[in-house]
Formats: structure tokens, C-alpha cells, sequence
């Protein structure tokens, strides 16, 4: 099968084509396997994170009420509240140094506890754990505390509120002291909420993560982000996306805020019923992937460019490999020179544009005498080497531009273009001449041989190339009954 330059550069286009969507349909095609596997290893990572900040703050207000609840036990507070009505009494009883210490103690014991203090059920006077304060206008049933209190039987939690005395940001937790249904007074261990936030932030996920934490409500927050603020800061842009992660139908959001893109989870805080918000920075968390995919790029990159080269390389041996056989096929096995079948391509092509472009044309039919004796009395071998060294010599009396060939046999020829019947002449004679110089070492001793040369030009009247080599042949075959070693034309 003939393959022309087009057909190669559509296999090279073809085949292009196909190592580049091969490299890029198995990119994608692992670029999801990947991005799949290690989104479902952040977000494993990011929802155990989750439960254990809710573990670790929801222990903190377990602490607390348990204290508080301990608190409520202590016989020595119970009998204090009973027994001191007025301000006065306060200092007087001679319970107050051991309450003031069993409050003090467990505000030392407790890095998360900044207050413990008791009350009496009017609240007319309350002892805590730093100092005592007795003021007429601290009415228990305005204070954000009370109501949790009276509302429950065990300890309660108030929402955050500035403490009346430290205007510190904190929540109490608080337990009534019954005695025969009857409330007698307070006891309370107050959170600063101010301890809150660094627990939180050993919890952030990356650096542009956020962790905040909500009250009951859901309006208010403590952010992990500002510890040293006080205020109150709401959420209004994240609480429409926790209704479906509070019906826990999710676990997760994918939500975009100021541009970048979050994964959101919330956690109800086992007691209290707060809840943990965790924002955490999509691209930040699939570092690691994006990294992994850079190399696997690398990776493919270089392969597609290897393949590449491989295809060009071989392409490129390809088409030596076609032009050695493309010259095997016109080249004659043993002289080396164009054989037959280029003959009669190129004449053909060389006959008819001297004919179009009136330019001379000159055909000589060489042949050796009696090379067949020479191969019986000398040898097969001697002859190839005669055939061999009458090429050389016919390549050395022609032009660059000549055609020469071996016909077949003994037989060659040559074609001459441009060149005058005299000048043609002049050059058979000279061949005729180089060969009768030629001497030929055999085993039975030198020997010299002759060819015979058959001339035909172009004429006007000439229809076809055939008719040219006829009359060349004819030239040749008087020139052997001429008696051999001579030119005839
Ligand atoms: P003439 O002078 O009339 O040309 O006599 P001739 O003996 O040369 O006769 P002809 O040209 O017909 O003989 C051609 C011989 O060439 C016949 C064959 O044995 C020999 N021959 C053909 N091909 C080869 C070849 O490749 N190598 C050798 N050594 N001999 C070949
Ligand atoms: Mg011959």
C-alpha cells in the first residue's frame, strides 16, 4: 500500500489526538477517584473532630453542674441560708468562714469556675467566692439566673449575661435549695464565658477555619476567632443552612461565604443544649489532594510528552524505513545503480517534457560483447564483477542529470538531456573506450573486454518513448553485427 506524506500526517494527527485524550480522560477519571477518597477522609477527620469538641465542651458544663448539684448537698450552706436573715448575720455566723472556703476551694479547683457564690431566696444578700455583697436592689426574680432555677429541680443553666458584680460575660449555673418544697436560697458556680473560646480553638480546623458556639437560642455566639471580645456576635448569615444539620438529615453543608467555600457542620452540645458551629475551609482541607493531583499532572505531563516523542520517533523510522524500500524498489541489486523499473517511470516523464519543451533527447542501449562466454570461460563471479565495474564507468562518463540503468542481464541504459547529437557521440565513444581500457584480474590471467553502444535521438516524429527505444535497439543490434566494440546511431 502506497502511504503519501497526507495519510502519514493524519495517522501522526490521528494518533496525537489520541494519547492526548487518553492521558486526559484517565486524568479526570482519577482526579475524581482521588477527590472522592480524600473528601471522604477530611470530612471522616472533620465529624470526629466534631463529637470531640462537643465531648470536651459539653464535659465542661457537666463539670459544672455536678458541682453545683455537690454544692446544693453541703449541710453547713444549708444551714447558713436558714439561719442568717440580715446583713449583719453575714459575718456573724459562725458558719461564714467555712462556707466562704468551701466556695473559694472550688473556684481553685476549677480553671473553667471564675465564681461560686450562694444566696438567700430573695437574693437580699449573696456571698461569694471573691468578695461579699449585700445590696437591697439585688432582687433574685430579675436576675437571668432565677428563672432556670425555679423552673428545674436539678442544677440550671442561665443564657450568658454581664455578672452583676465582676461585669464579667458569664453564665451561672444555678440550683435551687429546697427544703419541703419550699426555696430557702441559691447556690450557683458561674463559666466565664471567656474560658470558653481557647478550648474551642484547640479545635479549629485549619487556618481560615472558624469554630463559634450558640446559645439555646441560636442567635448569640462565642467565637473561637475573638476570645477578647465581649459582644455578642449573630450568625444571621449561617443559621438559615442549620435547620437541615439540626434535624440531623445532614451532616455536613457546602456553603460559600465571602468568596470561599466552607464545609459547615453543628453539633446540639449533649447538655445545655447549645450548639458548635465549625466552619472549615474547603481548599485548606483538600490541600492534600490538590497536591497529590499537581504530582499525579506532573506525572501524566511527562508520560504524554514521552509518548509523544516515542510516536514521533517512530514515525520518524518509519519513514526511513519506507524511503530505504522506496529506493530498493527502483535500485538495481548489484550495480547499485536505478534498475528497469525506474527506467521507465523517469523516461517516460523525461520523453514526453523534451518533446513539450523542444529539448534534445539522447538514448543509448549499452551492452556487453559476448559476456555470456566471459561468464562460461571465466566465471559467474567475474562476470558480476564485470557488471559492477561497467556501472562505475558509465556513472563516471555522464552527468549528475543523466538517467542511467541496468536493464536486465548485460544490458544497460542511459538517457541524456540537452545535450547536442555530437556532444552524445563524443560521450559513447568515450565509454567505449574506458571499458576496452578496462583490465580484469581473472584466475587464468588478465583479460580485457568491450561493449557495444546503440545511440537513438529524439525526432519530431516520435509519438511515444517506445518508438525511441526501438530505434536505439536497432542502433544496438548493428552495432554487434558491426562486429562489436563500437557506437551506431
Ligand atoms: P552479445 O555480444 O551478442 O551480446 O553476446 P552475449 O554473450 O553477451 O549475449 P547476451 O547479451 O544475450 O548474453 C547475456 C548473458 O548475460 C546471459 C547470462 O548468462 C548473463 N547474465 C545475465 N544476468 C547476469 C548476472 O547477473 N550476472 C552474470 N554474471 N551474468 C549474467
Ligand atoms: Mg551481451
Amino acid at each position: 500500500m502506497k502511504v503519501g506524506p497526507i495519510s502519514k500526517n493524519k495517522i501522526l494527527i490521528r494518533s496525537l489526538i489520541i494519547i492526548v485524550l487518553l492521558f486526559t480522560c484517565t486524568f479526570i477519571l482519577i482526579e475524581k477517584i482521588v477527590y472522592e477518597k480524600m473528601k471522604a477522609d477530611a470530612i471522616k477527620q472533620i465529624l470526629l473532630l466534631k463529637e470531640i469538641t462537643n465531648i470536651r465542651i459539653s464535659d465542661v458544663f457537666v463539670q459544672t453542674k455536678l458541682i453545683a448539684e455537690q454544692l446544693e448537698t453541703n449541710n453547713e450552706i444549708h444551714e447558713y441560708l436558714r439561719e442568717v436573715r440580715t446583713r449583719k448575720d453575714i459575718w456573724s455566723h459562725p458558719l461564714y468562714p467555712r462556707v466562704l472556703k468551701t466556695l473559694r476551694n472550688i473556684q481553685a479547683a476549677n480553671p473553667t469556675i471564675y465564681l461560686a457564690w450562694v444566696s438567700n431566696e430573695a437574693a437580699n444578700f449573696c456571698l461569694d467566692s471573691s468578695e461579699i455583697i449585700t445590696d437591697t436592689s439585688f432582687a433574685a426574680n430579675i436576675r437571668p439566673w432565677y428563672q432556670p432555677a425555679v423552673a428545674s429541680r436539678e442544677a440550671a443553666f442561665s443564657q450568658p449575661y454581664y455578672e452583676y458584680t465582676t461585669n464579667t460575660l458569664a453564665i451561672s449555673c444555678v440550683k435551687a435549695l429546697r427544703e419541703e418544697g419550699t426555696i430557702k436560697g441559691f447556690v450557683s458556680v458561674d463559666i466565664s464565658l471567656d474560658s470558653l473560646p481557647p478550648l474551642m480553638q484547640n479545635f479549629v480546623i485549619g487556618k481560615n477555619g472558624k469554630n463559634y458556639l450558640l446559645t439555646s437560642t441560636g442567635t448569640t455566639v462565642f467565637t473561637s476567632e475573638n476570645p477578647k471580645n465581649k459582644e455578642l456576635i449573630s450568625l444571621t448569615n449561617l443559621l438559615p443552612y442549620l435547620g437541615p444539620l439540626k434535624a440531623k438529615e445532614k451532616e455536613y453543608e457546602e456553603i460559600e461565604l465571602n468568596h470561599r467555600e466552607y464545609y459547615l457542620t453543628y453539633q446540639v452540645l449533649d447538655i445545655n443544649h447549645w450548639g458548635i458551629i465549625q466552619l472549615i475551609d474547603k481548599k485548606e482541607v483538600l490541600e492534600p489532594f490538590y497536591k497529590t493531583m499537581r504530582v499525579i499532572l506532573y506525572i501524566f505531563l511527562i508520560s504524554c510528552l514521552l509518548s509523544i516523542a516515542i510516536l514521533l520517533m517512530n514515525i520518524y523510522e518509519l519513514r526511513i524505513v519506507q524511503q530505504k524500500l522506496k529506493k530498493e524498489a527502483v535500485t538495481d541489486y548489484l550495480t547499485g545503480i536505478h534498475n528497469r523499473k525506474f527506467f521507465f517511470e523517469s523516461s517516460q516523464n523525461a520523453f514526453e517534457s523534451a518533446r513539450e519543451q523542444q529539448r534534445s533527447l539522447s538514448l543509448f542501449m549499452i551492452d556487453i560483447d559476448k559476456f555470456k562466454e566471459i561468464n562460461d570461460t571465466k566465471g559467474h563471479a567475474v562476470g558480476d564483477m564485470i557488471l559492477k565495474k561497467v556501472a562505475e564507468e558509465f556513472n563516471q562518463a555522464i552527468r549528475k542529470d543523466d538517467i542511467l540503468c541496468r536493464l536486465g542481464g548485460d544490458e544497460f541504459a542511459v538517457l541524456l538531456m540537452d545535450i547536442q547529437e555530437e556532444m552524445a557521440l563524443v560521450i559513447a565513444h568515450r565509454i567505449l573506450e574506458s571499458v576496452s581500457q578496462l583490465q580484469i584480474d581473472a584466475e587464468k590471467g588478465p583479460f580485457r573486454f568491450s561493449v557495444s553502444i546503440g545511440i537513438a535521438f529524439l525526432a519530431r516524429t516520435d509519438k511515444n518513448f517506445e518508438a525511441l527505444l526501438n530505434r536505439a535497439d536497432a542502433a544496438l543490434y548493428r552495432a554487434k553485427n558491426a562486429g562489436r566494440n563500437t557506437v551506431s546511431f
